[in-house]
């Protein structure tokens, strides 16, 4: 294939009526690199892309349990699309329906009424939300690690306990402030739970009334290990690091109830606790759903190794969203929900979207994985690189090394590099940032988005065509 430089249109110059339009679905890992790739690939006079998605940012979420533990910036960690996509449209909205047969899409902008957008070629990648069961009182008072609010509510909410905490005087009210519980021993889970465990042992400083022993933290999981993705021999160190550290954590216990003030756990233990921040698995967006077509386990939509659906060979997927046969491993395997494979998903999908629209073959996609790198803090890391296993300070080398490496622009390394820098040398203020800390349960930011059928984005399509504007 080709390699043409990057050229914009001149400001002002529409496209040519009858030239393709590349609708891409999403602002995260897949969708970012599909459309820096696109506009590598085709000349501006190919297709005319656009990219949907209600922020203007990719959130680089690999590091959010460092924006709530106060050890990066948000914006560290949201980079800015209108600074490294340059001839793709930007349009600020939700998709929320798909009607397949007239190829568009109904937009839900962040302003303004439903209209839309029509597609030659969609390229799906609307990621994946957080999971969440039917335990009661979860969705009202447990809080999610997946979005930069989540994020930095969490660090607002957690200050907030121990201010609280600080000025009581009953011990079972303050151990119910100073008391957390992160649930999901993966590496969201994990690392949330061991990088605010530290920033709030560093907090305890600037609270008179506080001591090491009034914090609990928690680290709960149904499984009867931490970190499955790393093996059973780095998976044993992790769990050895985070009982040094102090964190306490229960393997095959779950949650049963969640109240305002209280976790009721399998094990019989209730602790009382006012945080609890749920990271036990995600489930594909829920625009999938609503298309009419196979979607497999958690949700995610079947696709060929070419990222295509196999009942229309216009729409593709990718990442969190999509069920991707692993051609790497055993027939049946589909690529494991993560920031590596979207990345590099988002690349195939752009080649083939490339090869679709000049009438060439498509490429399968295939990925060996590279490893996985956890930050627990300081020098406790475990990194399993390439097959090999680390802890201690390289692993926290290989950790921070990757990350910097995978952001996506010089300027992004440079700012998370520069915070990680400041914070070691100069501490932090332990200030709430927000305006709120109460706010930021599972259920307050849930997407508002509200999803229609396949028989109702017809139906709105049929409406909003006969009627414009
Ligand atoms: C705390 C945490 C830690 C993680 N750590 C790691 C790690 O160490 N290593 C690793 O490989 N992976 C990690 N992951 C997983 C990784 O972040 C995801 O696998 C990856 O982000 C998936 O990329 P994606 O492009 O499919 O989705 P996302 O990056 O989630 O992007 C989805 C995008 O779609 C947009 N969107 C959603 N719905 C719509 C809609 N209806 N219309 C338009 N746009 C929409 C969203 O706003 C977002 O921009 C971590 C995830 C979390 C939450």
């Amino acid at each position: 294939m080709s390699r043409t430089a990057r050229r914009r249109r001149p400001a002002g110059q529409s496209p040519a009526p009858d030239t393709p339009r590349v609708l891409i679905v999403g602002g995260g890992f897949a969708a970012f690199h599909c459309a820096r790739e696109l506009e590598r690939l085709l000349d501006p006079d190919e297709a005319q892309v656009t990219l949907a998605s209600p922020n203007d940012y990719m959130l680089y979420s690999p590091l959010l349990p460092h924006v709530a533990a106060g050890t990066l910036n948000p914006t560290d960690i949201a980079v800015p699309l209108r600074r490294t996509l340059h001839r793709t449209l930007r349009a600020p909205c939700s998709i929320i329906g798909v009607d397949l047969e007239r190829k568009v899409c109904v937009a839900h902008p962040v302003i303004g009424k439903d209209h839309l957008v029509p597609w030659d070629r969609l390229a799906l990648c609307p990621g994946s939300v957080t999971r969440t069961f039917s335990i009661p009182g979860l969705i009202d008072h447990g809080r999610g690690m997946k979005t930069l609010a989540e994020a930095r509510g969490l660090r607002d909410h957690v200050l907030a306990q121990l201010e609280l905490g600080n000025t009581v005087s009953d011990p079972a009210e303050r151990a119910s402030h100073c008391t957390f519980v992160v649930v999901g021993a993966g590496y969201a889970g994990a690392e949330t739970a061991a990088l605010l465990q530290s920033f709030t042992r560093r907090a305890l400083s600037r609270f008179i009334n506080l001591r090491p022993h009034d914090l609990h933290w928690m680290l709960v999981d149904v499984a009867k290990s931490v970190l499955p993705e790393l093996g059973e021999e780095l998976g044993a160190t992790a769990l050895g690091m985070l009982h040094k550290q102090g964190i306490d954590v229960r393997l095959g216990v779950s949650v049963e109830k969640v109240e305002q003030t209280v976790v009721h756990l399998s094990d019989g233990d209730s602790p009382g606790c006012r945080t609890l921040v749920w990271t036990a698995g995600v489930t594909a967006s829920p625009l999938l759903a609503t298309l009419g077509l196979e979607t497999g386990r958690s949700g995610r939509l079947v696709v060929t190794p070419t990222l295509q659906t196999p009942e229309h060979p216009d729409v593709f997927a990718a990442g969190d969203a999509a069920a991707v046969p692993d051609l790497t491993q055993e027939p049946g395997a589909i690529t494991p929900p993560t920031a590596q494979h979207a990345q590099r998903q988002g690349v195939t999908l752009a080649r083939n979207i490339a090869h679709s629209l000049r009438g060439e073959p498509c490429e399968d996609y295939r990925h060996h994985n590279l490893g996985l790198v956890v930050d627990l803090g300081g020098t406790r890391s475990v990194a399993k690189p390439l097959g090999l296993n680390l802890h201690g300070l390289p692993a926290q080398v290989v950790s921070r090394g990757y990350h910097l490496s995978a952001l996506p622009s010089m300027r992004a390394r440079s700012k998370a590099a520069a915070s990680w820098v400041t914070h070691a040398a100069l501490g932090e203020d332990y200030v709430r940032v927000g305006d709120d800390a109460g706010t930021g349960t599972l259920g307050e930011l849930r997407d508002e988005a509200r999803y229609l059928s396949a028989d109702e984005a017809r139906a709105l399509a049929d409406e909003l065509t006969d009627s414009p504007g």
